[in-house]
């Protein structure tokens, strides 16, 4: 018997990883953005979108709050805040 304990790669999109965060999300602030896509690229999730300057937003159905797009953001323009 076969049993499959792993997801298929790419998968992560289609489970509502959000439910993971346990204290804190990413805040995008919106003033300082320089639209330079670092929080973008390094999103595990995939769940960032935005193109121009300060348009940077994520999904929180699918963010998992690791702050990685919040240290990696040049302009400090992305904060982690507690959940409401
Ligand atoms: S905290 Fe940032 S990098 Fe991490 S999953 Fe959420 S949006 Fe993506
Ligand atoms: S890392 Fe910061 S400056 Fe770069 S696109 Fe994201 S929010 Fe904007």
């Amino acid at each position: 018997m076969i049993i499959h304990l792993t997801a298929k790669p790419g998968s992560a999109r289609n489970n509502k990883t959000g439910s993971w965060r346990i204290e804190k999300k990413p805040k995008f602030l919106q003033k300082n953005c320089v639209a330079c896509k670092n929080c973008l690229i390094i999103c595990p999730e995939g769940c960032i979108t935005g193109e121009e300057k300060n348009t940077f937003n994520c999904d929180y159905d699918f963010c998992k709050g690791c702050g990685l797009c919040a240290v990696i953001c040049p302009k400090q323009d992305i904060i982690m805040v507690s959940e409401e």
